[in-house]
């Protein structure tokens, strides 16, 4: 929690917080990009902090690309970005599963899209279902049986636009059916930008299908669970003192920041708006907010 006040970036606690950090957070959506369209200034101003030595990291609870998918859509919108930069929670995925030994001969069904396969693939996991059962219920439509592999030691949810019935009967089979299974869900957030024109919703109701079948809770990877975190600390080996997240959302990437020990700064460019962050209801209150990420250019540019 920060002191409970919340203050407009200005060019003086900007400059403050600005010689303070070494790393810089971004979360993406809401902030870099609204769903395929880049947010306006934000290359510049990416530009501006590498040119003055800060370390960038990119961390998104979207599911539904790799990070080499990711740093293939950043490059689409013109800005260069390396993979070790990025942090999505498809890879939190995998890497979870990696951090507690889960053995690669055993078997982990998806309820996702490619990112979750690509990245389980990349860490040596041989991956079931994912985009390749889309079309299953089609199948069964005559004969409604499923019959799932036993060794399936994970089941990941993750965002899934293509969530059919099949698909919960399997990843259910899994779980109730092997108490060992284990339950991951790569986020939980309630909607998602598919393009910058609406929000649709996101991994929270995928996830929440299998949990309302099963009867039970995940292990969850994204914001704001700090596994994300300890993961990326490992990585750079900065003090979370000298690192600002910054998001768009109060109770993902303001939670994540906060819960770690790190500044945070909300834009208003995405989910949030003035009058939920100034709501008495709302207890996540970050250090500073403004209204977008070159505001940050705007205030710290010689
Ligand atoms: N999940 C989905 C499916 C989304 O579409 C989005 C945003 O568009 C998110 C999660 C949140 O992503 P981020 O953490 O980059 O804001
Ligand atoms: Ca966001």
């Amino acid at each position: 929690m920060n002191n409970g006040r919340v203050e407009v970036l200005d060019g003086v606690n900007g400059g403050r917080l600005f010689n303070s950090v070494e790393a810089f957070l971004f979360d993406c959506d809401g902030v870099i990009w609204k769903g395929d369209k880049l947010i306006d200034g934000v290359s510049e101003t990416l530009h501006f902090l590498r040119s003055q030595g800060k370390t960038l990291v990119f961390v998104t609870n979207n599911s539904s690309k790799s990070r080499r998918q990711y740093a293939a859509k950043f490059l689409s919108l013109g800005i260069s970005v390396s993979e070790d930069e990025i942090f999505s929670s498809s890879f939190a995925a995998a890497m979870y599963l990696k951090s507690i030994e889960l053995s690669t001969d055993k078997k982990v069904y998806v309820v996702g899209g490619e990112g979750i396969v690509e990245e389980l693939h990349l860490a040596g996991f041989t991956s079931l279902g994912g985009p390749e059962d889309a079309k299953r219920m089609i199948e069964i439509k005559d004969n409604p049986y499923v019959e799932h592999d036993k060794d399936v030691a994970a089941v990941v949810v993750g965002f899934d636009p293509y969530i059919n019935f099949y698909k919960l009967q399997y990843a259910t089979l899994c779980i109730r059916e092997n108490p060992g299974c284990l339950f991951i869900a790569t986020n939980r957030d309630a909607v998602g930008n598919m393009t910058d024109l609406q929000e649709w919703p996101g991994a929270g109701c995928m996830v929440a299908a299998v949990c309302g079948s099963t009867q039970k809770e995940p292990i969850v990877v994204g914001k704001p669970s700090t596994f994300m975190m300890d993961f990326l600390l490992k990585k750079f080996n900065i003090d979370t003192s000298k690192m600002c997240m910054v998001g768009d959302r109060l109770d993902t990437d303001i939670l994540f920041g906060q819960s770690a020990g790190c500044k945070t700064l909300l834009v208003l460019s995405g989910v949030t708006t003035l009058s939920t962050l100034k709501d008495p209801a709302n207890n996540i209150l970050p250090d500073f907010y403004t209204d977008k990420v070159s505001d940050m250019l705007q205030l710290l540019a010689p």
